[in-house]
């Protein structure tokens, strides 16, 4: 499996934000969806962002070990 950093802003993506800007990379670290990439506002403070969503990845099969991909994705270990 391939493994490359996440994160930072989308420049490969169409959508924007309902600021109109370019999305940020996040990922998911809440419950079964824990390890799942999406791009979301890049606005700094939570104040201020929108509630734009975009799912990269396809949801997790009910067994699918989520959380281990989530420690390979953020590289800490
Ligand atoms: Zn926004």
């Amino acid at each position: 499996m391939e493994i490359s950093y996440w994160g930072g802003l989308d420049h490969v993506t169409d959508p924007r934000c309902s600021h109109g800007k370019r999305p940020r990379r996040l990922l998911c670290w809440d419950g079964k969806n824990t390890g799942r990439r999406y791009l979301g506002c890049p606005m700094e403070k939570k104040s201020q962002m929108c509630c734009f969503v975009k799912w990269m990845d396809e949801e997790w099969p009910p067994r699918f070990p989520g959380a281990r991909r989530l420690l390979l994705l953020s590289g800490m270990w």
